[in-house]
């Protein structure tokens, strides 16, 4: 007798076609690779997808994040509050600039930084706030910018797992000053690398534009009157975005609503049938007035079986079904952060039990609802065999 293998079910996979492989195909066969109108047109499509009156594509999401402290002159003696669970990145652009992350715990239910804990992280050093939207859950920001305005701060969005995210139907990243978003393959449409800046402040964009290319004043050859001939008003990084990851960029985002769509479709069938099984508890859905971009759905294992997430997760991947972690460690954590900061294991607890007992399942457009099903038949046996 044979079994029949069911299929791999793979955390996350760019959807790539045919109309992605034209697009490069066609910057490809001209000679226009960088300072390109795809590029320019990314940037319409984006803020008319958002709403943002401005965008910047720049290379990575880590690449935005780096450019708005940049601007704001972040330098040594400041800080930014930074939640605790969140990707290395968040953290290490404040560093970048030799600023320190001042870390601060997260919610239970939702992963979300908790608001009632910014005040009390701010002293007079402080500079910005940085919020990042949890597996796409959006943050209420109401409360973060009332902080904000009482102390004079900067709010840094980082959506990097938010697009698609609306609050009261504003998208993530228009609250705050800047929004940070990320096109790495995995995320919710790819670029190959790639991010992008939203602002309404023509100001932030201007400066911002300057700084991911040298600081030049003209940043696109045409705009020279005399070819080579430009002045530097100011530092500056190479961090544009290419001519090919623009291309991709154009067509991804034209289908990102259909990926949206697959995502929420996703996300409650698997919602739905994870409700019966009682060993996992689920973070929470989106309540009215909020629209999730539904990145992947994190289940939180029960305190007894916390010691067997690996095996757990091994016994899914044996079965077809690959999960993941978002994210293994708090920031703080970390080596660098431990090492650096004295950080020690007790701290953040909130976080520390979302990095240590939590599995991230997929949700993504490469997936359907019988996917879902499978996931949840297939988790519960996993669960027989190591419990
Ligand atoms: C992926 C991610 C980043 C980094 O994005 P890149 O485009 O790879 O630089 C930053 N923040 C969060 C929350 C992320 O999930």
């Amino acid at each position: 007798m044979t079994t029949i293998q069911p299929k791999t079910i793979q955390f996350g996979r760019p959807m790539i076609g045919e109309e992605e492989r034209e697009a490069v195909h066609r910057v490809l066969l001209g000679s226009t690779l960088t300072h390109g109108p795809l590029v320019k047109q990314f940037e319409a499509d984006f803020t008319a997808f958002t709403g943002a009156p401005h965008a910047v594509a720049v290379a990575s999401c880590t690449a935005a994040l780096h450019l708005a402290y940049f601007h704001l002159g972040l330098g040594p003696g400041d800080e930014v509050v930074v939640p605790a669970e969140t990707h290395v990145a968040t953290a290490h652009a404040v560093e970048l600039c030799g600023a320190r992350p001042v870390f601060v715990d997260v919610e239970p239910d939702t992963g979300n930084l908790d608001v009632a804990q910014i005040e009390a992280a701010v002293t007079e050093r402080t500079r910005a706030i940085s919020v990042v939207h949890y597996l796409g859950l959006p943050v209420d920001m109401a409360p973060v910018l009332a902080v904000a305005r009482r102390h004079g701060l900067f709010v840094v969005e980082d959506c990097a797992l938010a697009l698609g995210t609306r609050r009261g139907g504003e998208h993530a990243g228009l609250a705050g000053d800047v929004g940070c978003f990320s096109f790495y393959p995995v995320k919710h449409m790819t670029t190959a690398e790639g991010g992008m800046l939203v602002t309404r402040s023509a100001e932030i964009a201007e400066s911002v534009g300057k700084a991911r290319a040298f600081g030049i004043d003209r940043n696109v050859p045409a705009e020279r009157k005399v070819p080579g001939m430009y002045d530097v008003e100011g530092l500056g990084f190479n961090y544009r975005m290419n001519e090919l990851g623009a291309a991709l960029g154009v067509v991804q985002l034209g289908r990102l609503p259909e990926f949206l769509r697959r995502r929420r479709e996703n996300y409650e069938a698997l919602r739905a049938g994870l409700d019966e099984v009682e060993e996992v508890q689920q973070l929470r859905a989106p309540v009215a007035g909020e629209e999730s971009s539904y990145y992947c759905h994190a289940i939180l294992l029960r305190e007894s079986l916390a010691g067997r997430r690996i095996a757990l997760m091994q016994a899914l991947k044996a079965r077809g079904v690959e999960t993941s972690i978002y994210y293994p460690r708090p920031v703080p954590h970390m080596t660098y952060y431990r090492n650096k900061y004295g950080y020690t294991d007790g701290s953040f607890p909130v976080a520390a039990r979302l990095s240590g007992h939590s599995i991230a399942l997929p949700v993504g457009p490469h997936l359907d609802p019988d996917d879902m099903v499978q996931i949840v038949a297939v988790l519960k046996d996993a669960l027989r065999e190591v419990t």
